[in-house]
């Protein structure tokens, strides 16, 4: 396919949303006190997206502050 025909094709573009992001997948593995907690810092706009990411990558959980931006806009699945 053409690059031209790519960005006309629309499903090059509905791929990105709707689909399960890695912070969603760690929100499902998590005790649900954890998942509770980290939702609320996630969705809370006074927390920086990378102050979580630092904390959750010291826990050894490599995500980055972009995902959970993404996450927190609600552009994923499971948001
Ligand atoms: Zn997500």
């Amino acid at each position: 396919m053409s690059f031209l025909e790519e960005l006309k094709n629309e499903e090059n573009f509905k791929t990105q949303l709707g689909s399960i992001c890695s912070v969603c997948r760690l929100l499902a593995g998590l005790t649900p006190d954890e998942a509770k907690l980290l939702a609320t810092r996630i969705a809370d706009p006074e927390v920086p997206k990378a102050a979580i990411a630092r904390v959750l990558n010291k826990n050894g959980y490599k995500i980055a502050p972009n995902t959970i931006t993404r996450h927190a806009r609600k552009e994923c699945l499971g948001a």
